[in-house]
């Protein structure tokens, strides 16, 4: 038997590289909607010679294809979901690399090695209708991710029975979290990690044990390319949650959330991010030594802070004359997550502990005092006089 690979020891070249040359050309943009999707993984499975199995697994609430794509014949079974929230796809970008790559690569010895010993399950798009018009919700107006309790949406019905039927040792919630930054510090979470809680008191069943041995594994693939930039992401019990009901359940369960990077506008550093963890996480539990990795890289990870605004301006001048002062500006693009919204004016007053993915210096800048209305459209660039 191999010798199963750690942290230390891990091809995170060699997996940077595999991204280089799969990379799906078509999701360039940062939304992927399923007229993008299905030609795409249609043509992977097609080109695949049966290595990539496609299947139409069930339908959305508003009738469109949930696909399900299956990749490997292995004893142990991996389940991965995407863009559960519409207007999250950065993973789903990275899956079908994932797809890409082992449909190019599967006469190669570590492709087909890890193929042998995994069967990789994976809904490159489980919310269709959300996606299809940016948005976090289902069609139904519910947030798939606080359905898994009632059932209420055929897509968390699918998606539960999914589960049942491949009974995964291993599953990756896959989603991109709102800017934030790594604790109180002033860096910006490019990924975070959790392995969710299964009982309101956060105590652990051995599925969570397990997940957080993945977990603390991918922490350091993701710390070796982001230094700094990763965090762990809330773990308050949420039973409405998939990840929490799936751990309950005894379905080891690791939340992947992509964050941003500064100028990274279309999140294709956070998409290759993801594909390395990922890869390497299949190639960890291919070598059967998860428990190897302990536990210590996502206990260190600092939690997400909240202090983070897409745009600060610093030191504006509000008003003229005596009763001029001088503020920070918070600006929000993400409300929502959804990238279409015009930028909002959502903080103002002394921001010297947030962070942003852009800096301006506002000390030569003037705005008037009606044009600071909190949570209103802000359309600073057309309102400012220098
Ligand atoms: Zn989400």
């Amino acid at each position: 038997m191999k010798t199963p690979r750690g942290t230390s020891t891990t091809d995170i070249g060699g997996f940077r590289s595999a991204f280089e040359k799969c990379r799906v050309p078509e999701f360039s943009p940062r939304h992927i909607t399923p007229a993008i999707l299905h030609p795409v993984i249609e043509r992977i499975a097609s080109g695949s010679g049966g290595v990539v199995r496609l299947e139409r697994g069930g339908n959305s609430f508003g009738g469109m294809p949930i696909f399900t794509a299956a990749a490997g014949s292995g004893p142990t079974r991996i389940l991965l979901w995407t863009q559960m929230h519409g207007d999250e796809s950065t993973a789903t970008r990275a899956v079908g690399d994932l797809l890409s790559h082992f449909a190019a690569t599967a006469g190669s010895d570590p492709t087909r090695d890890l193929l042998s010993k995994l069967t990789v399950t994976a809904v490159p798009m489980l919310n269709p209708d959300g996606a299809l018009k940016c948005m976090r919700r289902t069609a139904q107006g519910i947030d798939l991710n606080r359905d898994a309790i009632a059932l209420r949406t055929p897509e968390a019905r699918f998606l539960t029975d999914l589960c049942r039927r491949v009974s995964p040792h291993y599953c990756f919630n896959l989603h991109d979290q709102e800017l934030s930054t790594v604790g109180d510090s002033a860096e910006i979470t490019a990924v975070s990690l959790l392995a969710p809680a299964c009982h309101p008191d956060r105590s652990d069943n051995a599925a969570r044990r397990s997940a957080r041995n993945l977990a603390s594994f991918m922490a350091g693939i993701a710390t070796a390319l982001a230094p700094g930039k990763v965090a762990r992401y809330d773990d308050a019990h949420e039973p409405r949650a998939f990840g929490d009901t799936f751990q309950g359940a005894g379905y080891p369960t690791v939340l992947l959330e992509s964050g941003h990077i500064r100028g990274d506008v279309d999140k294709e550093e956070v998409r290759k991010i993801n594909f390395v963890m990922l890869s390497a996480a299949l190639t960890m539990i291919a070598g059967g030594n998860v428990a190897g990795a302990g536990t210590g890289n996502y206990d260190r990870l600092p939690v997400n802070g909240k202090r983070a605004y897409d745009t600060i301006i610093r030191e504006v001048t509000v008003g003229s004359g005596s009763d001029a002062y001088r503020t920070d500006l918070g600006i929000s693009r993400q409300v929502d997550t959804h990238p279409e919204e015009p930028p909002r004016l959502v903080d103002a007053g002394d921001l010297r502990l947030f962070a942003a993915l852009e800096e301006i210096d506002g000390s030569r800048i003037s705005v008037e005092p009606a044009d600071l209305v909190l949570n209103a459209p802000f359309e600073y660039s057309r309102l400012m006089r220098p």
